[in-house]
């Protein structure tokens, strides 16, 4: 039996995981297995994660949106990590990563595989240090040791900070704001500590076999992204994009899935630069990019300035987003900040694939549009990414349920309102029977039948709908067998 979701691939293999996938994705299972095969799109599947709904990482695919959860060592406790999980899935994460550092993390990891219907992502290297209890007491076997515990765990892709190495330290020397990646920082100063190369990257290989074992995903960290504008795209940065190249092809050699992170602080003229260059170097595999943050004025609104760079990034050709939340920079995020971070990253995710005109993408769009110029205020509701948040700005100035079949809002009031006086116009030129002969068009019908679109499922309400299978990722047979246990 294959060991991964690349080897069945490239044996000519479909696995039930891809026929998922083809399912949520709108396309052939034959497409999907391709695209994993020549290593364009990833399936992070753990073979212990018995609880996962497969997806595809891939940009021939939808785009999608990962979710940082996780612990500190001011808060901590098993039941307030898994509502965290409950809440990035239900407002869209399509990934999860658990960037925990406080306590319980083997605990709080175990119950995160037993009930997430998405794939997984840890940083093995935060485990790494709470146990060696220092950053430079870390040893190249305890390091292996945690990778392994992680991947028997059910842990579906790891962050491995194995790019940065001895010699593109010195290129970081003039930059603003240094190393500002935390498993970046902790391997800089173990290397400079020691006076040896990586320890990641000198173990490599034993890391790609253990992840072949149990069919973990490489999440090739970018340990040198930029922290500021002034930083992007310096010498340091391509440095070790050029070393993530080289360790994506090693990867493959291994048959192991491969997606490589990006930055991080970009201008908006440099986006695009950067996934192009990155799809170059690393022979087309999937780029997960963190943001852009295009601009750095802005604490406590970095869910905008970073979903700016996402959605350029998307349109690019980056295949998922790591969203951001505006306490970025100041501090942990709360189930707000979890919910406005994900809500900027789905528009940034859905806006790259409407540009890119992905099949159906923007049928949800003109579904919506309908409903809203008809008035019909209960279906806009339901069709927005974010009903309640629709509903509840609705209600704020007109609660009355009366006012759900209104023809018009508080925004310009009876008087005012555009599509009204438009509607109005169009229905007495009609009682008139004349013809529209004015230029304008013709009264708009509600056409869009989201059940019939071609739209990926990540591209169509609701949000958050995820279904849970329970079947092995990597047997042939029939996707009917996926046991639904309804939403996330
Ligand atoms: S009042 Fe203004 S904002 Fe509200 S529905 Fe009419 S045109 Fe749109």
């Amino acid at each position: 039996m294959a060991r991964t979701q690349l080897e069945a691939a490239r044996d000519g293999t479909v696995t039930d995981a891809m026929t998922r996938i083809a399912e949520r994705e709108k396309c052939d299972p034959e497409f999907v297995r391709e695209q994993v095969a020549s290593g364009q799109a990833v399936i992070p599947a753990n073979r212990h994660h018995d609880a996962l709904d497969p997806m595809i990482i891939g940009r021939e695919f939808a785009t999608k949106v990962n979710a940082n959860i996780g612990n500190s060592d001011t808060t901590s406790d098993l039941e307030t990590e898994l509502e965290k999980l409950h809440t990035a899935v239900h407002y869209g994460a399509d990934t999860v990563m658990d960037l925990g550092t406080g306590s319980d993390l083997e605990e709080i990891r175990a119950a995160h595989v037993e009930h997430s219907p998405v794939p997984l992502g840890t940083v093995p290297l935060y485990e790494a240090v709470k146990r060696a209890g220092d950053p430079e007491a870390i040893t190249t076997e305890l390091l292996l040791e945690v990778i392994e515990s992680q991947a028997e765990q059910g842990v579906d892709y790891m962050t491995i900070h194995a790019g940065i190495l001895a010699e593109h330290l010195p290129l970081t020397n003039d930059r603003k704001t240094g190393i500002v990646s935390r498993g970046g920082s902790i391997m800089a100063a173990w290397m400079e500590a020691h006076g040896e190369q990586n320890p990641l990257f000198q173990v490599y290989d034993e890391i790609c076999e253990i992840f072949a074992t149990h069919d973990v995903t490489f999440s090739l960290g970018d340990s040198l992204r930029p922290g500021c504008l002034a930083d992007a795209c310096d010498e340091a940065q391509y440095a070790e994009l050029d070393t993530l190249g080289a360790l994506t092809r090693r990867a493959w050699d291994h048959d192991v899935q491969v997606m490589v992170e990006g930055p991080g602080h970009v201008p908006m003229h440099k986006v695009a630069e950067n996934v192009e260059r990155q799809q170059e170097v690393c022979d087309g595999a999937p780029f997960y990019v963190l943001g852009p943050l295009v601009t750095d004025i802005a604490p406590g609104y970095d869910h905008i300035t970073s979903s700016i760079g996402a959605a350029m990034a998307a349109q690019a050709g980056a295949a998922m987003l790591c969203y951001v939340t505006p306490k970025e920079h100041l501090g942990l995020p709360e189930e707000a900040d979890v919910r406005d971070g994900l809500a900027a990253y789905r528009i940034a995710a859905h806006a790259g694939d409407v540009a890119n005109e992905r099949p159906g993408a923007r049928d949800w769009d003109d579904a919506l549009s309908e409903a809203r110029y008809e008035f019909d205020w209960r279906e806009q509701f339901r069709l927005a990414l974010d009903s309640e948040r629709a509903r509840e700005y609705h209600d704020q100035t007109l609660p009355e349920d009366n006012y759900k079949d209104a023809r018009f809002c508080s925004m310009c009031g009876v008087e005012f309102c555009s599509m009204r006086i438009d509607q109005d116009a169009r229905a007495s030129a009609a009682s008139a029977d004349q013809p529209r002969d004015d230029g304008e068009m013709g009264r708009l019908e509600s056409t869009t039948d989201l059940e019939a679109s071609l739209a990926a499922d990540v591209n169509r309400p609701p949000v958050g709908a995820h279904e849970l299978g329970r079947f092995s990722p990597l047997e042939g047979g029939d996707a009917s067998t996926v046991e639904s246990t309804g939403d996330d």
